[in-house]
């Protein structure tokens, strides 16, 4: 039987409900939190479902947040199913949905912004200037409102774990972040909210993220070759596509985002470090990101993983 998740609109009720929740189980019931701005996919079910394998209490947290959006970007038009969202998270099994207005998040003027430097230097961090900005900064609340001992965070936004983890790391916020694979559609597509956005021409040539980003691995495999033509072979792949209007390709040392110099991507091999592949492309007025994220030992070994 489906039981339907609490829904909580204010921050004083969310806190209230999870130190109650705190108190009725003082024995090893971890909360979990999973944030998100909604119109709810496959991709978000995966982090609700390993939240709520994990954890006591599974918090789902649903706010298109203004401060993460630039001029001109689709703040207005971000697609939202408030209703639908619910149903998919009682399936989740979710214990809690937190569904904030913007005037219960920003209630004052905000004279406090989380910034987290040098992992935002590129990516999505140059493209949209100000966004890992206002991601921190309510990430950050949603960690003061809930307390959570763990936190869900897909790797389609691998950037975003990368600050998320640099924060929690600097700050000493004491939670775990937990990141969680790419969840796509059969035939490639990486799930996003932003697909809606598609027209059916546009939703066919978006394919090339995912063909790419797979041929790329086969690339690095076959042929010795540096972060630069890797880069090089990969735009001029994206570009064939007529509809592909590139935002920017790059390769780099994850979780630090760091560039990856000339030398050989195979034989970079650093341990420590794994290899980000990031695209981000615009189909029309719809702008997509993809990534792959490899293990460079695993690679150089023929056994070649993706995250
Ligand atoms: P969003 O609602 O787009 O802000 O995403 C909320 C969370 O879901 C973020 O941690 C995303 O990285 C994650 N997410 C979005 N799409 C996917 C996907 N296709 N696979 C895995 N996680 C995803």
């Amino acid at each position: 039987m489906t039981t339907y998740p609490q829904i909580i609109r204010t921050i004083a009720e969310l806190r209230r409900v999870i130190a109650s929740f705190r108190k009725a189980n003082p024995d090893n019931q971890t909360v979990g939190l999973v944030p998100t701005m909604g119109f709810l996919h496959e991709g978000h079910k995966s982090l609700l479902h390993k939240s709520v394998t994990d954890n006591g209490l599974t918090v789902l947290s649903i706010f298109v947040n203004p401060i993460q959006f630039g001029p001109g970007e689709d703040l207005d038009k971000y697609p939202r199913d408030e209703q639908r969202d619910l149903v998919v998270a009682a399936e989740a099994g979710v214990d809690i949905v937190f569904l904030p207005q913007v005037e219960e998040m920003y209630p004052n003027k905000r004279v406090t912004t989380v910034t987290v430097n040098e992992v935002t230097d590129r990516l999505c961090g140059t493209s949209r200037p100000g966004h890992f900005d206002g991601v921190s900064t309510v990430v950050m609340k949603l960690f003061n409102i809930v307390q959570p001992n763990r936190a869900y965070f897909g790797l389609k936004d691998a950037q975003q774990v990368a600050v998320i983890t640099s924060m929690v790391r600097d700050l000493n916020v004491p939670v775990e972040i937990v990141p969680c694979p790419i969840i796509r559609e059969a035939d490639g597509l990486a799930l996003s909210s932003r697909n809606v956005y598609l027209g059916q021409e546009e939703r066919k040539q978006a394919l090339i993220l995912s063909k790419s980003l797979s041929n790329a691995v086969k690339w690095i495999q076959d042929s010795e070759l540096t972060a630069p033509q890797l880069i090089a072979r990969l735009k001029e792949e994206i570009s064939r596509v007529p509809l592909a209007d590139i935002d920017y390709v790059d390769v780099l040392n994850y979780p630090d985002l760091s560039p990856i110099d000339n030398q050989m991507l195979l034989g970079s091999v650093q341990p420590e470090s794994d290899l980000l592949i990031a695209v981000a492309v615009r189909f029309g007025k719809t702008r997509l990101i993809d990534n792959k994220l490899i293990n460079q030992v695993e690679v150089g070994a023929n056994t070649c993983f993706a995250k």
